[in-house]
């Protein structure tokens, strides 16, 4: 859908307000550092843990919304909360474990492995609907018996107090960075899911967090520059997820609406796509077989004529299938038109003796209504389509037969002040009401006749397409009980 396809600044991403919270709270936590590393650590672990377990909340209350791979990255920031709490109370220098440097770094790992692997099965296997039960319960626990086994050993060292990282640690940077841009471009792939700004949000997630484990690759001690760095990045990252879920379900919760919606509208016009050229397939042979079979039924015919019965039954059924053709045309235009797939070929031509060939073409059915038609014409040249102009007045001309039954209609053609050629169809029907005015030129709206006339709503929306893909205007001017006058103007 392209309702949430506007244009994208630093400032739709990271409102000031937000940048100047981000900046006040990095600026203060790097001066802590340089005072006591060790509460710097711990302040911004507290920092990444809040706003993990706030993502994670929000997230978890929107469930009900078709979040897609935000329900299982707000899930995992939890977890990684979890993780990180723990990570910060084992980090070098806290009393509360008193262990070296070696295990909260094996925390830091599992926690990353944890979260990048499970990302990346979620974007590889994003068309599969898992429970959010589920989901929670099995990732909470694998978090808990993850961060059990690494306490109890069970994970390579990730540090020697002598040495610094160890190759494993570094190397598994590498990888899980390789994992991280790996799900973040299968998520640029599918970003049109989700609205602009939201999209541009974990794109910038995803950036920090790779940047952050590349950072984590090249220190030496757990109180160095590049460690400092890593974490700040890793708290802007976090910030900016947590951005992603609450612009998309507090700020803006109608895009969320909207998402499930919009699925639902592109599953209604992919179904009538599919179902009109299923439908237009069998419709051409059926017509060559009705008139091979009037043909056969005239040769067998002694007098080489048919009786009245039969040339009504041939004459009803090629009118019906003519109406079913049209309907199935309506449904095909609106699909190109949804897919950009609707095209213009335009030629010279005289707009008068395009209208007044039509009329004469409508006259068969004209005799039928008690209609009258008045033309009212000027010779103007123009440079149009010529089968969709006509489709457009037809139209225009049926809508008045059907729903202005018995009125004078009246068709004519004139010359703007600027020189653009008008047309304009008027009959003195029952009018359209101001309310409904609005609404007239909208897919599949219906109005006064919904029950007596049959129709899809297609026809107006179709024509205003037209015009306008001509460059041109389609309005109308119309009171109840005084009749409605359509203009094109070219
Ligand atoms: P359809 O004829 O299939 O319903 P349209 O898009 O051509 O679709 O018209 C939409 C609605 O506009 C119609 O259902 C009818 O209620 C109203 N309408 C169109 N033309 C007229 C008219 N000349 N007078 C009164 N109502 C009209």
């Amino acid at each position: 859908m392209k309702n949430n396809q506007h244009i994208i600044t630093p400032i739709n991403i990271l409102p000031v307000v937000d940048f100047a919270f981000l900046f006040t709270l990095v600026s203060i936590l790097i001066a802590i550092s340089r005072y006591n590393y060790l509460l710097f650590h711990s302040l911004i672990e507290i920092a990444i843990a809040t706003i993990g377990f706030l993502t994670f909340a929000f997230t978890w209350h929107l469930r009900r919304f078709d979040l897609g791979i935000l329900l299982i990255l707000g899930i995992l920031l939890g977890c990684s909360a979890f993780m990180g709490v723990f990570h910060m109370l084992t980090y070098k220098g806290m009393v509360v474990f008193n262990v070296g440097p070696n295990l909260p770094t094996q925390l830091w790992l599992a926690s990353r492995y944890f979260f990048s692997v499970i990302l990346l099965v979620a974007m590889l296997f994003r068309g599969i609907k898992v429970h959010a039960n589920l989901l929670l319960v099995s990732l909470c626990l694998s978090t808990v018996l993850l961060a059990t086994l690494v306490f109890y050993g069970a994970f390579p060292d990730c540090f020697d107090p002598a040495t610094g990282q160890t190759r494993f640690k570094i190397i598994s940077e590498y990888v899980i960075s390789g994992f991280l841009v790996t799900s973040m471009v299968l998520f640029w792939r599918t970003r049109s899911t989700y609205p602009s700004v939201v999209s541009w949000l974990i794109m910038t997630f995803f950036g920090f967090s790779i940047l952050t484990e590349l950072v984590f690759t090249s220190y030496f001690g757990v109180y160095d520059l590049s460690n400092l760095f890593g974490h700040v990045f890793h708290l802007v990252a976090s910030y900016f997820l947590y951005k992603a879920i609450v612009v998309t379900g507090l700020e803006n919760p109608y895009d969320l609406m909207f998402k499930n919606l919009n699925d639902a509208v592109r599953a209604r016009d992919e179904f009538i796509s599919l179902a009109s050229h299923e439908l237009k397939t069998p419709l051409t042979p059926l017509k060559m077989q009705i008139q091979m079979f009037q043909r056969e039924l005239l040769k067998r015919s002694p007098d080489g004529d048919l009786d009245e019965r039969s040339k009504k039954i041939l004459s009803t059924t090629n009118q019906q299938l003519d109406r079913l053709n049209q309907l199935i045309d309506g449904m095909l235009d609106v699909s190109r038109l949804n897919t950009g797939r609707f095209e213009i070929f335009k030629e010279k031509i005289d707009l008068s003796v395009l209208i007044s060939e039509l009329v004469k073409r409508q006259e068969p059915m004209l005799a039928t209504t008690t209609s009258a038609i008045e033309l009212s014409l000027m010779s103007i040249e123009a440079e149009v389509d010529r089968m969709r102009i006509e489709q457009v007045v037809t139209n225009l001309l049926t809508n008045a037969l059907k729903y202005a039954p018995g009125s004078k209609i009246t068709i004519g053609l004139e010359k703007t002040a600027e020189g653009r050629a008008v047309i304009w169809v008027r009959d003195e029907g029952p009018g359209i009401s101001k309310e409904f005015q609005s609404k007239i030129f909208d897919r599949y709206e219906r109005g006064v006749s919904k029950s007596s006339e049959g129709g899809l709503g297609l026809g107006l929306y179709i024509s205003r397409q037209i015009i306008e893909n001509h460059g041109g205007t389609l309005w109308l001017e119309s009171e109840p009980s005084k009749g409605s006058k359509f203009f094109v103007v070219l």
